[in-house]
């Protein structure tokens, strides 16, 4: 099959002009991109082979099985809400309402390097700044949970909005560091 985009390189459907990924050894269609964890960036999936990606969706696959017994419970309502699960030892960044619909992926404390509140003009109206939370990890399919949890105007970075969005933020933080050392 064939068609002015071409082929997906994983699932050799053609591709379509929005949303296809491009990685190490090809391109892949929407459906495939949609297999991935959210958390996955386009610069790494640009640097993975067709063999990483399969198994990326591997562990997508596991994760849903695991994550249909997993007992959460919210931590942080949000644009991203925080779950941690019964026993303490993972967290989950899910953006819905649904964990298991959207098959958040499951985060062990243990996979977590250091943490990082960033700040950056929005990209579409540089009137205004966005907050972003950035949680690194080790060995995990990504290198980094990274949400926006706010924007604001930028003429109000004194007023109490943009107090509470930056404390917002550092809810966040302290409460995976809590987790982390229970
Ligand atoms: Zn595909």
């Amino acid at each position: 099959m064939s068609n002015v985009f071409g082929e997906c390189s994983l699932c050799h459907q053609p591709l379509t002009p929005y949303g296809s990924l491009v990685c190490a050894e090809g391109t892949i269609c929407r459906n495939c991109a949609a297999l991935l964890s959210p958390f996955l960036t386009k610069a790494e999936v640009a640097e993975m082979t067709l063999e990483q990606l399969n198994g990326h969706i591997e562990y997508r696959k596991a994760n849903a099985e695991v994550l249909k017994d997993l007992k959460i419970s919210r931590v942080i309502d949000g644009r991203y809400d925080l779950y941690r699960d019964e026993e303490g030892k993972n967290i989950l960044f899910v953006k819905g309402r649904d964990a298991v619909k959207e098959n958040a992926d499951i985060i062990p404390l243990t996979a977590i390097d250091k943490m990082q509140i960033t700040k950056q003009y929005n990209k579409k109206d540089a009137n205004y700044v966005d907050i972003f939370v950035k949680v690194y990890l080790h060995d995990a399919p990504f290198k980094c949970v990274e949400f926006m949890t706010n924007t604001f105007p930028k003429t109000d970075v004194n007023v109490e909005a943009y107090q509470q969005a930056m404390d917002l933020a550092y809810d966040y933080l302290n409460k995976i560091k809590e987790l982390v050392s229970i």
